[in-house]
């Protein structure tokens, strides 16, 4: 699904040189490569804190912790998506409300969030799936009209822009209250172990959370909230900043793929291509190089004649890595299970979980494997 290796060979120098430096300085926490890369992505993301931590989960959970969330809130996140956003939700003691996304981006459906509203719901978290950023102008709309906490969950999106629709443009993960990052190695922006990130642009939430992460310490031994130990180690930090200048090319070269299975697939009847939209009513159609909505995390097919799971294991028979995200909606799963959820309020989750199928996507693909990847599919779903 993702070849780290073949990128490291073209980084390889760089990548090294920095984690020999974290080695022969041995500031191993909080070194100066932290802080230098914390500063790169302040300035790429146009943000003005970026707070490193241990991974994406952390992320979720500490920036939940910042905004002072209480047990019982509601927070209202989609149902189609990794299990860490719910997770935290509930480890917190919060209140998980999920609801159900839109069949073209896989995001949060806006009717379906106005809908789970009540007067309990203090949080919306919209999860820019795959690398699709959500609506955004909904979504801030309708936080700002019932006076709700934004928290975006970047985790799939980091590099992505959202248009808005009177035409201003912003880095995803910097539009709402505060927004979070993994750098899981298999991420757009991947580092080689675990890794994480906060951003936001209120001084205010990030003095609290720079504090959380750091078992609630403002002044060394002085804990004045409950905190938590989330910390991004340098090796990692330098492997990021090493890598952080790739990111808009990497951002590219999978683009370019989701273009290239795009047009394979276009006149395939019972294959859906993923959409690109830079807002709710701009489709970007053939995959445009200008606005960024789309940064491809995965490329996911929906197989409407029913041969989703036959293509599985077609696929993996023919030596064609291919993975189900996800198999199971968040409101079946045995965790999560709510007396206050209907089948018949997550349709669109439903019919997904068994059409969705995500093929290889990273920036190391080339033209013969894209062109075996999606031959080997069109001779098979006809
Ligand atoms: C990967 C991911 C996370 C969690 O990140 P980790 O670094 O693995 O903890 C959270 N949300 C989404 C949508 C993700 O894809």
């Amino acid at each position: 699904m993702v070849d780290l290796q073949g990128q490291y060979a073209k980084i390889k120098d760089t990548v090294n040189k920095s984690i020999t430096q974290v080695l022969d300085t041995s500031a191993y926490i909080n070194g100066p490569l932290v802080h230098e890369f914390q500063a790169d992505l302040e300035k790429y993301l146009d943000v003005k804190h970026v707070i490193p931590c241990a991974n994406g989960t952390d992320a979720l959970q500490i920036a939940m912790m910042g905004l002072g969330l209480e047990q019982g809130d509601e927070v209202i996140t989609a149902d189609f998506t990794f299990a860490a956003t719910v997770e935290v939700i509930a480890l917190l003691k919060l209140t998980p409300v999920l609801v159900d996304v839109e069949a073209d981006t896989f995001n949060l459906n806006i009717e379906a969030l106005k809908k789970a509203i009540t007067p309990k719901t203090k949080a919306i978290v919209p999860v820019h799936l795959f690398g699709q950023v959500a609506n955004m102008d909904a979504v801030m709309e309708v936080a700002k009209e019932h006076n709700l906490f934004v928290i975006e969950d970047n985790a799939q999106a980091i590099g992505a822009s959202y248009t808005f629709k009177n035409g201003k443009k912003q880095k995803a993960g910097t539009i709402g209250n505060v927004g979070t990052t993994s750098f899981f190695p298999s991420k757009n922006l991947g580092c080689y172990g675990d890794g994480g990130a906060i951003f936001t642009n209120d001084d205010a939430l990030a003095h609290i959370i720079r504090g959380i992460v750091n078992h609630g310490m403002y002044t060394r031994y002085y804990h004045d909230v409950v905190g938590v130990n989330s910390r991004l180690d340098a090796i990692q930090a330098g492997v990021l900043q090493a890598k952080l200048p790739n990111l808009d090319t990497y951002c590219d070269a999978r683009r370019n793929a989701a273009r290239f299975y795009n047009k394979a697939f276009a006149s395939n009847a019972n294959i859906i291509t993923p959409t690109a939209k830079s807002n709710a009513t701009i489709n970007c159609g053939e995959i445009c190089d200008v606005c960024d909505c789309h940064v491809f995390h995965q490329y996911t097919l929906q197989i409407t004649n029913g041969q989703r799971d036959e293509l599985h294991k077609h696929l993996l028979a023919e030596g064609v890595p291919n993975a189900i995200y996800y198999p199971v909606a968040l409101h079946a799963q045995k965790a999560y299970k709510d007396a206050r959820y209907k089948e018949s309020d997550f349709p669109v989750t439903n019919h997904l979980i068994k059409t969705v199928i995500s093929l290889p996507m990273h920036t190391e693909l080339d033209t013969e494997q894209l062109e075996f990847i999606t031959n080997t599919i069109n001779n098979f779903v006809k």
